[in-house]
């Protein structure tokens, strides 16, 4: 039997493919460290708690199992903190990626499909975003996305593997059935503080009200962590197919602001929620909406979830049933 490696397959997105991946009839087994991921999360799939800085563990894992792919997910992933703690990042995100192409390449696995981010290009030069739009990272975090493209990208030219990197926009949303949902802590990210400020009647914070946006507030493309996750299956299957590696951007398209955002989530919540205008996250560009033509044309991806409404609806679906058991908000 053949198995699908995914690191950080315990956390937010990492989750969801496992599930995917279950659906499809593939056997995935989960490395992760649980820093940030959660054990229910990975359902059946066999689970190695580990720590990629560990190559006696991930050797082990690769003596262990029959691996032919790895879905690579395990980093750190806050922008504030990579301006704190550049080091962190480089060495979570950088080495312990390195070391892991390494493991691969001893056990001859050279099928890889990466985590990347829109983070890899900094302040847009133009609306929408293609993959050749120059990359110019704003932060340690995009640094270090940008820069295991450009290892993968060599390594690739090497003929030592293939891959596709997968440039997310901001994920969003909730395992439809209720499953699974997005559990951070500290959770940073709009959508699920929006949700807890709707349930716990607490302010939310506009970060920045005076961006040259209509509505003087940013803009991001939204993107149902389902939809990304079917992503990352076209794009092991394109590797399975023995077709070339590539980068390709996931989004919708569309640009939503932070208010629209958090009008979209009093409809569906049917609750009031309050607002308070705070200065601007360092850091933070005004718009961000991706083309993703490439990866509809050459991998044939479409969005089941395009809808802002049905993304907040399966969020709000999966944090109610949380908030209920909590008995005050999170922090
Ligand atoms: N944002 C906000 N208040 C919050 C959290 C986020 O106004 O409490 C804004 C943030 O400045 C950005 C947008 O919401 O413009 C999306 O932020 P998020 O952290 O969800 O994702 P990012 O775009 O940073 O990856």
């Amino acid at each position: 039997m053949s198995f699908i490696l995914v690191t950080g397959g315990a956390g937010y997105i990492g989750s969801h493919v496992v599930k995917e991946l279950l659906q499809k009839g593939y056997q995935p087994i989960v490395y992760d460290n649980l820093d940030t991921g959660h054990r229910e999360a990975v359902r059946e799939a066999p689970l190695i708690e580990g720590d990629l800085a560990d190559g006696e563990k991930l050797r082990e894992t690769f003596q262990t199992y029959s691996i032919k792919a790895v879905i690579h997910f395990a980093a750190s992933c806050l922008v504030e903190e990579s301006v704190e703690h550049p080091l962190k990042y480089f060495k979570n995100n950088l080495s312990n990626s390195i070391q892991l192409l390494e493991v691969m390449e001893e056990f001859q696995v050279n099928q890889i499909v990466f985590s990347s981010s829109a983070a890899v290009y900094g302040e847009p030069l133009e609306i929408p975003i293609s993959e050749e739009h120059p990359s110019a990272p704003t932060n340690p975090y995009g640094e270090t996305k940008w820069m295991f493209e450009q290892i993968l990208q060599r390594s690739s030219k090497a003929g030592r593997v293939r891959y596709i990197s997968l440039r997310y926009f901001n994920a969003a949303g909730a395992d439809p059935e209720g499953d699974l949902g997005e559990d951070h802590s500290p959770e940073t990210h709009l959508i699920p503080l929006v949700l807890r400020a709707a349930f716990f009647g607490k302010p939310i914070s506009i970060f920045g009200t005076d961006y040259d946006t209509p509505d003087g507030t940013c803009i991001r493309d939204y993107i149902h962590v389902t939809d990304l996750a079917h992503g990352h299956l076209l794009a092991l299957q394109r590797l399975e197919s023995g077709r070339d590696s590539g980068i390709y951007n996931l989004g919708n398209g569309k640009g939503f602001s932070v208010r629209e955002v958090i009008q979209v989530a009093e409809r569906v919540t049917g609750e009031k929620i309050n607002i308070l205008e705070s200065p601007r996250r360092p850091g933070d560009p005004s718009c961000l909406i991706a083309s993703s033509e490439k990866i509809r044309k050459e991998l044939g991806w479409r969005p089941r979830y395009p809808e802002l409404e049905r993304m907040i609806q399966t969020a709000w679906n999966w944090h109610r049933s949380q908030f209920k058991a909590m008995s005050r908000m999170p922090d």
